[in-house]
């Protein structure tokens, strides 16, 4: 086979014995198929927002991270975990979000997914699926599992169907797993082996060198944490004589006297040796089927819809040893402890063929280079890509879900790739906020601030533009549109329009287009749109002709939201997202100048603050704590100005130009500055990115009918986590009087 770059993305990252050994065990597996660059995927994601009440388990957990001792054991098996991956993995370059996995699309031949349970629509993300790759020929699944026998929410299942039809070559991990997904595609889908059976035993001894003399115990790993399972296991070392091991499979078992803090390496050892393992995991009992030792298998979970169960019953009937399914009969078990492993062997090893052909056929299938005109996957709709393109094939419209995004007329595309050298999403290049100079600041003029959403930094910096004939470009919001737009301003007299956050996705190609014709000009908007013209600028080298300031920016909301919410309104003549009525720190919205609603009554701001309907683009943001801008701004949240009434601004330094106008604005009295420790930025605001709900297309949809009201959809997804972060706040405001912060 020709020497193809393949890269992998799975579960490697979390510190379980199964994930990191079958995300080892899949490179090898195609190493061995002659391929020399197999690099896993340096990405790990968080697990989707979902709204469940909070659990005594995950509070006991929470509880136990913080005892010292745990804490230190947590901390040692970590560093043996890093160690493990670190002499065993070759990486790509670390991928923090979907763009960035994006850009791997130039550099590797083929991308496999899998295995683990990546594909579990309980923690569905897209980017497992391999969304990110533009070319669907490129596109192999290996063994992910679904984890589940139902799909049982008709948008992820949706979406899902729309994933997996993508597919050039797709296997499967269960049968359960194929029957749910087998109307998705029209190709062929394999049901193949988990990666750790690819490798048989000798090679895992080889490798690890595990044999050892000693086999006088019993080991214990449990994924499930239960105590009566412990219970079990104890009872069985009692009547067979045998020292308990406990491998640690969950934080609970921590506090247990016979746990072995191990690396995967040792788990490896403590199975190949042992004389009998009990379990509850997959993993568990598929290395002690692979090393021929003796094991009982518990079950985690109840048997019902929902239970993950079915992925161990799978393995155990396809190898015959359904049997080791533990009855709650510990004296039937103990009649039976030994195990023939004769003919299982012989069914491995049959399977073990298959699935090298399955992985070794999809490797070596040709890509049909399908002419993908993709600018980037997952698009901000800035709209700089339609204000640069030559040929004007390029439109930004609000798609399905409410959100400005581009459309590709791929008739009339030259091919000349404008659009992908100025999209600010595939900006590799972005300063760390960290090392920049922050400022606390407002506005001289009470009345500016009065307008303002914060300290009127925003106004002073574009006045100080038009008063030395310099247009600006900011947003308002279109009263016949019905939608935030950036236009061009270049007198005194409008400068009020832009005054005010419009928590809405501003609609930006006409004044965009504007730029390309421009000398220079102040731009102010969302750290997106401002990073796409800096890399235009950058491109045609005018960029120090250019004052651009970024909004520090948690977010856009679906329009989707906002029609439902001015819905009842026959005409709109005045809108304001941030009317201080109630003050700076209060957020308000003020309607036709009647309706006056603060945050914690406002509909809107529900589904605003809980981050429900943001863009994808949000949930992916690279802008959190970077900016490319030459000033940010933004509001100076926290605890420091609590006092403060009519609003002050948090403002940060990024190059030379931004310093030279802050400074001027500060000498000619307009605003009162004062310099702050960067820390507070990272205090105060949001630096990570927030997950993505997994009922995200749901809500979308429900946001579409006309029959649910935002009554309702604030109370299914919103009320629950407002309370808690009500609470949340409380204690941090009480701890900071405490610190005296
Ligand atoms: C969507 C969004 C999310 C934000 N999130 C945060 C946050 O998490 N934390 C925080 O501290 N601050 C946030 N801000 C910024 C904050 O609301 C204030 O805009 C900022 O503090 C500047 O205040 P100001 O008084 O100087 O100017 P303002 O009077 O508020 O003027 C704001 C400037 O922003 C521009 N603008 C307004 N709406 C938009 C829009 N929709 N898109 C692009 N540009 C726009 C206008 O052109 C104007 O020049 C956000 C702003 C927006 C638009
Ligand atoms: S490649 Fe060129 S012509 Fe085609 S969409 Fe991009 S900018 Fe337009
Ligand atoms: S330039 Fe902006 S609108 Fe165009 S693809 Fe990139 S993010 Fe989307
Ligand atoms: S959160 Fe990020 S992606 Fe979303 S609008 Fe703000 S800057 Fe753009």
């Amino acid at each position: 086979m020709e020497n193809k770059k393949i890269a992998i993305i799975t579960w490697h990252a979390y510190n379980n014995y199964g994930g990191v050994l079958q995300a080892y065990a899949l490179r090898q597996a195609v190493s061995k198929l002659g391929i020399d660059n197999v690099d896993t995927i340096n990405y790990k994601s968080d697990p989707p927002k979902v709204f469940r009440k909070i659990r005594f388990k995950d509070l006991a957990t929470k509880f136990l991270v913080r005892n010292n001792k745990v804490k230190n054991l947590v901390q040692q098996n970590s560093s043996k975990f890093d160690n493990f991956r670190e002499h065993n993995f070759t990486y790509t370059k670390r991928c923090e979000n979907a763009t960035e996995l994006f850009l791997l699309n130039d550099e590797y031949d083929k991308f496999i997914c899998g295995s683990d349970q990546i594909w579990a629509p309980t923690v569905f993300n897209e980017n497992y699926f391999l969304s990110f790759v533009s070319d669907d020929s490129k596109k192999i699944s290996y063994a992910p599992s679904m984890g589940l026998p139902v799909i049982d929410n008709k948008y992820i299942k949706e979406q899902i169907k729309k994933l997996i039809s993508k597919f050039d070559s797709i296997s499967i991990r269960e049968e359960q797993g194929k029957n749910l997904i087998k109307d998705f595609t029209d190709k062929e889908i394999e049901v193949v082996l988990d990666p750790t059976l690819l490798l048989n035993k000798e090679e895992w001894n080889e490798k690890f060198k595990l044999e050892e003399n000693n086999n006088d115990y019993i080991v214990f790993y449990c994924l499930g944490g239960k105590n009566k399972h412990y219970k079990i296991a104890k009872e069985i070392a009692k009547i067979l004589n045998k020292r308990l091991i406990i491998i640690p499979g969950n934080i609970f078992d921590y506090r247990r006297e016979e746990v072995q803090n191990v690396s995967p390496e040792e788990f490896l050892k403590l199975i190949y040796n042992a004389s009998l393992v009990i379990t509850d995991s997959f993993h568990g009992t598929i290395f002690s089927i692979n090393f021929n030792v003796p094991f009982i298998t518990l079950k985690r979970f109840k048997d019902n819809k929902l239970s993950q169960n079915s992925r161990i019953y799978n393995i155990l009937k396809k190898v015959k040893l359904e049997n080791r399914l533990y009855n709650d009969n510990i004296k039937d078990f103990m009649e039976n402890i030994n195990i023939n492993f004769n003919e299982c062997n012989k069914i491995i090893e049959e399977e073990r063929k298959k699935s090298f052909d399955f992985l070794n056929n999809a490797i070596s299938k040709d890509n049909k280079n399908l002419g993908n005109k993709t600018i980037t996957n997952i698009c901000s709709g800035c709209g700089m890509c339609a204000a640069v393109c030559p040929t004007k094939c390029i439109t930004i419209k609000l798609n399905e879900n409410g959100f400005y995004s581009y459309e590709i007329d791929k008739e009339r595309c030259i091919g000349c790739n404008k659009c992908k050298k100025v999209c600010g999403q595939l900006s590799t290049q972005i300063n760390e906020i960290k090392e920049m100079k922050l400022y606390s600041a407002y506005s001289l003029n009470e009345d500016v601030l009065k307008h303002s959403s914060s300290g009127g930094i925003a106004y002073e910096i574009s006045y100080y533009g038009v008063q030395n004939k310099i247009p600006i470009i900011g947003c308002i919001y279109n009263l016949e549109l019905n939608r935030a737009e950036h236009i061009i301003v270049t007198k005194e007299e409008d400068l009020l329009k832009l005054s005010g956050s419009k928590y809405l996705q501003s609609y930006t190609v006409d004044a965009f287009k504007e730029i390309l014709k421009l000398k220079q000009a102040i731009v102010i908007g969302t750290p997106c749109q401002i990073s796409s013209i800096d890399r235009y600028l950058k491109s045609i080298g005018r960029r120090n002709d250019f004052i651009l300031v970024d909004l520090i920016c948690h977010g856009v909301p679906s329009y989707n939201l906002w029609e439902k919410y001015i819905s009842k309104y026959k005409e709109l003549d005045d809108v304001k997202f941030r009317d201080k009525k109630y003050g700076w720190r209060t957020m308000t919205m003020s309607i036709n100048s009647q309706y006056h609603k603060n945050e914690n009554k406002d509909l809107f701001y529900d589904l605003f603050r809980t981050q429900v309907v943001y863009n994808k683009s949000c949930y992916e943001c690279k802008y959190r704590a970077k900016t490319n801008a030459d000033i940010r701004i933004g509001d100076y949240w926290g605890q420091k100005f609590k006092k403060e009434k009519n609003g002050i601004s948090m403002v940060i330094i990024n190059t030379l130009n931004g310093q030279k106008l802050i400074d001027k604005l500060i000498n000619d009295n307009k605003i009162k500055a004062d310099k702050q420790p960067i820390e507070d930025y990272f205090k105060a605001q949001q630096t990570i990115n927030d997950s993505m709900p997994l009922l995200y297309n749901q809500i979308i949809a429900e946001l579409k009918d006309e029959k649910t009201s935002l009554k309702e959809i604030s109370k299914k997804y919103c009320k629950k986590e407002l309370r808690q972060n009500k609470i949340k706040k409380i204690i941090y405001r009480i701890y900071s009087t405490i610190k005296g912060r």
